[in-house]
């Protein structure tokens, strides 16, 4: 059996391959069928004769519709028409199943293809956009893994709150009342304690409730914490991480991101260092490109568009003002009123796809804000034992990777950077 890509590449020139797959279009005219065969590695023409086949055999193929699945034996060969360089003249098949018709035909609308998510994703830019996003995943740790971090994972229900109230999903849990993760963080500043640079992939969950286009309710979070590191150390790991997967992508995926029609000059330009930008000073600049933001503002979803929209390559925004943050983040001893903390926007109007920053490591310190954050400091009593024993600076950061493939993939929204988009409207397929 052969991989379709194979024999695109003209060591198959002249022989014979066997392909097996799924009709992504189907046309016959008189003695002739024209079938494109789709594989995980790509297309292919396959042109079935009456002469070869005969009658009966023809018959059955001509009939076929889309997404019907088959296997395919013939020779493959060259022709500069063919769609993918290459066509292979058949000399027999197998069909494995004969489709009714494929729910999905051209123009339909957005909320029908989220709908038919389990079929649409069979789409060739649903196919590039999953294998891009894969390679970004196993870019992630490998950069991890050879920095000498470990990966490490958190539970995923919980009972303490990281980033505040209004986003918490609530679950019963025999009898009490506790929620669904919105970040690892706090478990990797645990683990830190004894592995000292940790990592994790794991969804974190938001009932965000406002439809942006980047935001999800169940999303895929790449986090990692490091003893001893400052918010400068912080952002110097993350730069490089994101060089990397970007760089990857490059050389793994490059014809997925051309099917996408993504502007790849846009991502070769993507090498650290990035700008490091207060966020004093941004203000400034979004005033100079007449936006009417002044200190104090939250960036948004719309704020930040039209911010990033002026850069080229990532910016790390550091130094938010405190009230801003939640109440883990280390204020500056140098600034007072303003947080050691960065996050990464990308540009071209996509915004943030990294929060990061130090955290809070003197004992007094994190509970007078626990006090003053109105939180319960026994919902957080082993948070707060961390600053108690053997308590060191440390840094982390919370990386979105559907936001993260959404902006390598120059995508409308983030549900298309994810199989199975989970937002405040839907929660089928
Ligand atoms: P935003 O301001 O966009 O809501 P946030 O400040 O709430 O983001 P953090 O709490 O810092 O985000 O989470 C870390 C990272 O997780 C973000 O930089 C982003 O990449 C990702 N993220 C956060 N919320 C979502 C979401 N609802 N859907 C997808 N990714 C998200
Ligand atoms: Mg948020």
């Amino acid at each position: 059996m052969n991989k379709i890509v194979d024999l695109l590449n003209g060591s198959m020139n002249g022989k014979i391959a066997e392909i097996r797959g799924w009709i992504y279009r189907i046309r016959s005219s008189g003695a002739l069928c024209f079938i494109v065969l789709r594989d995980s590695s790509g297309i292919i023409q396959a042109v079935g004769s009456r002469n070869t086949l005969g009658e009966e055999k023809m018959k059955d193929l001509v009939s076929l519709t889309i997404e019907s699945s088959i296997s395919i034996t013939g020779t493959v060969r060259q022709d500069p028409r063919a769609i993918t360089g290459y066509e292979l003249d058949i000399s027999d098949f197998r069909i494995y199943q004969r489709n009714e018709n494929f729910p999905i035909t051209k123009d339909k609308g957005e909320e029908f293809l989220l709908d038919m998510r389990h079929l649409w994703l069979r789409s060739r830019e649903m196919t590039s956009i999953m294998k891009i996003r894969s390679t970004a995943f196993k870019a992630f740790s490998d950069f991890f893994y050879s920095n000498g971090y470990y990966q490490t994972q958190g539970p995923m229900m919980v009972s303490t709150a990281t980033e505040g109230g209004s986003t918490l999903f609530k679950l019963q849990f025999f009898g009490e009342e506790v929620s669904l993760a919105q970040s690892s963080q706090f478990y990797l500043e645990v683990m830190m304690f004894s592995l000292e640079k940790v990592f994790t992939i794991a969804p974190s969950f938001r009932a965000e409730k406002s439809r942006t286009r980047r935001h999800l309710t169940e999303y895929w979070h790449a986090e990692g914490e490091a003893a001893w590191y400052s918010n400068e150390d912080m952002m110097k790991d993350e730069e490089k991480m994101i060089e990397y997967i970007v760089s990857e992508v490059l050389k793994s995926n490059r014809e997925d991101l051309e099917l996408l029609k993504r502007d790849i000059s846009k991502l070769e330009t993507v090498k650290a260092p990035f700008p490091r930008i207060r966020y004093s000073d941004l203000i400034k600049m979004s005033n100079e490109w007449g936006m009417s933001l002044k200190y104090g503002d939250d960036l948004g979803a719309d704020e930040e568009r039209e911010i990033t929209v002026h850069f080229d390559k990532p910016v790390f925004v550091t130094h938010y003002p405190e009230a801003l943050k939640t109440f883990y983040h280390r204020p500056d001893p140098e600034s007072p009123g303003e947080i050691l903390c960065h996050d990464l926007l990308a540009p071209e109007g996509f915004g943030e796809i990294i929060g990061g920053g130090e955290r809070i490591w003197d004992l007094n310190e994190l509970l007078e804000k626990i006090k003053k954050y109105d939180l319960n400091p026994d919902d957080y009593y082993w948070y707060v034992d961390l600053r108690r024993y053997g308590s060191i600076p440390h840094s982390g950061f919370g990386l979105g990777m559907d936001r993260l493939v959404w902006w390598i993939c120059g995508l409308e929204s983030i549900r298309e950077a994810i199989p199975f988009p989970r937002t405040i409207r839907r929660i089928k397929p």
